[in-house]
């Protein structure tokens, strides 16, 4: 919930200065989240997706997001069965 409300005040903050790459790790969980359940995130968050664009740093941490969060967690629940 906390979250969310920095999302939303760094979103209104943002709209005239780019993120630095600390407030871009601090979101990346949410906007990864948001990408997957079919939010337009470029349309959503757009200083976000420049950041990626221009710094390859947090591009690498948001592919690897990606992938982690992208896996079902089959292993995982099979463990929890059991
Ligand atoms: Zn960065």
């Amino acid at each position: 919930m906390s979250l969310f409300y920095k999302l939303l005040r760094m979103l209104a903050l943002t709209k005239e200065r780019e993120l630095t790459c600390s407030e871009v790790n601090e979101l990346l969980d949410y906007y990864v989240e948001l990408e997957q359940s079919g939010e337009n995130v470029k349309a959503l968050m757009p200083t976000m997706t420049q950041h990626l664009r221009i710094c390859p740093e947090c591009k690498e941490e948001y592919d690897a997001l990606k992938k982690i969060t992208g896996i079902e967690p089959i292993m995982a629940t099979a463990q929890e069965a059991s």
